[in-house]
């Protein structure tokens, strides 16, 4: 988004894909996160999320960054489709409301009493959609990165609050 936002050539070579409603190839994406890992606020490390989310993609990753753990917060399909349908957000702060963080009043934003609403990429057949590609594309990963010994696995549902704490207690070791 940065990259179209600026228009940089990258950002202009995945916008025509984009524009036309198709998926940003992996050459191009790949391109730009090694730009922006190669800025210095990545010096000392950095966090990616959403990406890799393919082999291809992760292999071209291992060739320009060094990998020290990736995490994979495990929950089964039911669990995601409920929490994602249930998920609401405001049309004015954006703030987000679901199963673990309700509006005290129902479709009503605690902060500025907006209305709420239902993102489309949060209804259910798109999110079996996902969870189909996120099967066949992404999860092959999960090997992948066992096979490397920086796969490091936490539960994904529990709590929010114990999720996080899962994740700090295991990159600690
Ligand atoms: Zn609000």
């Amino acid at each position: 988004r940065a990259n179209i936002r600026g228009n940089t050539s990258l950002g202009g070579e995945a916008k025509t894909y984009i524009d036309a409603g198709k998926l940003v190839p992996d050459e191009v994406t790949i391109n730009m996160v090694k730009d922006r890992l190669a800025q210095d606020d990545c010096a000392k490390g950095y966090m990616l999320d959403g990406f890799p989310r393919t082999i291809p993609q992760a292999e071209a990753l291992g060739e320009f960054a060094k990998i020290n753990f990736v995490v994979e917060i495990q929950s089964g399909d039911e669990i995601i489709v409920k929490r994602l349908t249930n998920r609401r957000m405001c049309k004015v702060c954006g703030k987000i409301y679901g199963i673990d963080v309700p509006p005290k009043e129902d479709s009503v934003c605690d902060e500025d009493g907006s209305e709420l609403y239902q993102r489309d990429d949060d209804k259910e057949d798109v999110i079996r959609d996902r969870l189909a590609t996120y099967h066949k594309q992404t999860a092959p990963l999960i090997e992948f990165y066992k096979e490397q010994e920086k796969l490091v696995t936490v539960n994904g549902e529990q709590p929010i609050d114990d999720i996080f704490n899962e994740i700090v207690e295991k990159l600690k070791k």
